[in-house]
């Protein structure tokens, strides 16, 4: 089936119009994410440019209304079309920008504004040689199809946004483009076509005055699609994110009290089902408040995040680490007794001590309670605050005992609480390799 050129112009009217409309939204709706707002901006200046270069056809339908369309189209309008199809191309290209960006590669933001316009200045060139449609057909549908190339391997090679849908679509979609754009390059290249191309610039005919129904639908959904798209992957991307900021702490990256809550439910529900151990160890930052005032807040926030690093780095992997709040933080060991954690709380003890306060006199310490869950009654909940609870009061032992060092909730003595005077506190000066005190 042959649709006639008024149709097309009809149809890309309305589906240029529609995704300038619609992504002219997305600029604002997705400013959050920047490869969503390149992907919105690339397609406003694409859908723009695609509305010239229709109008052009346009008037170039008008101005030959009724004859066989072989007349030279006026220089000015030719030049004005291979601008608009230039301005495409930028608007492309500002797409894959956006890409690049999702996929974490480098945007090339000035080798590819600089090809841009080399190819702008290219097509509006060509406009003045011999074969001058052909000439601008060829460059713009090749620029085309090396960005829907490039666009293709770099989704291929990523394993990034893959479980999402928006992906797969861009994928499908680019395919779609590709495969219009290199029919439309071999088209050119064939010689009946090129004899009876009564061309309109960018957009050939390939023949007389009709085009071929599939390819045109396929190529207005694929441009449809990829918006369709490149929303979906912005919009997953600005979920993930706000998810993962939901559950990290944003100064030093470990879970936050949330996170730590709902994983304690889950490793509880299987210390309840399996009966393996399950290790708590709470840990405070000695002495922190003298820390803020003698160095200041932005150094106590420095060295807090040093902290963080030295317990993620000393946990295993299936530890769930977490700033329970201010300088407190709070480590989960499930399948581990009481005596493996102190193995855990020892390498802390030494990692802490390596961190030097300003000045590099004094390094920091940390305090810390350990507790094994046992079996005892109630919810989750109750259950994951008794927990938290003794080793809490392990740890309130350990600072009561001079700090810098671990006490097992189970080795102490309900006296004990009251019994040891405290150590007046002070920083802790000296010798990093100090052997820890353990009860
Ligand atoms: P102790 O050894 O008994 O734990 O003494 P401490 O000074 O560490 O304990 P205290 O509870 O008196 O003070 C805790 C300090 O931690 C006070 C607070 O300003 C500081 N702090 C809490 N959260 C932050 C933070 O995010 N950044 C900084 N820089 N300081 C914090
Ligand atoms: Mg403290
Ligand atoms: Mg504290």
């Amino acid at each position: 089936m042959q649709l006639a050129q008024q149709t097309i112009v009809v149809v890309m009217m309305v589906v240029f119009s529609s995704t300038l409309l619609m992504s002219a939204g997305l600029v604002f709706a997705l400013r959050a994410s920047e490869a969503g707002r390149l992907w919105a901006r690339g397609h406003v200046v694409a859908s723009a440019a695609g509305l010239l270069v229709v109008a052009c056809t346009a008037g170039y339908d008008l101005l030959h209304l009724g004859d066989t369309h072989s007349g030279p189209l006026p220089r000015g309008a030719l030049q004005l079309s291979a601008l608009a199809a230039g301005c495409y191309i930028l608007g492309r290209l500002t797409i894959y920008r956006g890409v690049r960006t999702f996929y974490g590669l480098s945007q090339h933001t000035v080798p590819l504004r600089m090809f841009g316009l080399v190819v702008v200045t290219l097509l509006v060139i060509a406009t003045g040689l011999a074969d001058a449609r052909l000439l601008v057909h060829a460059l713009a549908y090749g620029v085309l199809a090396m960005v829907s190339f490039s666009t293709i391997v770099i989704m291929l090679r990523s394993t990034r946004g893959r479980t999402g849908i928006g992906g797969p679509v861009v994928m499908v979609s680019h395919l779609a483009l590709l495969a219009g754009q290199v029919i439309a390059l071999t088209s050119f290249a064939s010689p009946i076509s090129r004899d009876g191309a009564a061309m309109t610039p960018f957009f050939m005919q390939s023949s007389g005055m009709a085009w071929p129904l599939l390819p045109m639908v396929a190529a207005m959904m694929a441009v449809l699609l990829g918006l369709f798209g490149f929303c979906m992957m912005a919009t997953e991307q600005i979920i993930a994110r706000n998810e993962t900021g939901a559950r990290v702490d944003a100064l030093t990256g470990l879970l936050n009290r949330g996170a730590l809550d709902h994983s304690a439910a889950g490793l509880i529900a299987r210390w309840q089902r399996d009966g393996e151990a399950l290790s708590c160890l709470v840990i405070d930052v000695d002495h922190f408040k003298q820390v803020n005032d003698t160095f200041g807040h932005d150094a106590g926030d420095g060295i807090l995040r040093e902290i963080a690093a030295a317990l993620d780095h000393s946990r295993r992997a299936s530890d769930i680490a977490a700033r329970y709040g201010g300088e407190e933080f709070c480590i989960l060991c499930p399948h581990t007794d009481e005596q493996q954690a102190t193995a855990l709380a020892n390498r802390i003890l030494r990692k802490v001590r390596a961190i030097p306060l300003p000045g590099h006199e004094r390094h920091a310490s940390v305090s810390i309670g350990v507790a094994q869950l046992r079996a005892c009654a109630g919810t989750r909940e109750v259950i994951w605050r008794g927990l938290f609870a003794e080793a809490d009061r392990a740890l309130y032992i350990a600072k009561k005992r001079g700090r810098d060092q671990f006490v097992i909730a189970s080795r102490v003595a309900d006296a004990d609480t009251e019994a040891s005077p405290e150590v007046e506190p002070q920083l802790n000066l000296g010798d990093p390799t100090i052997i820890p005190i353990t009860v």
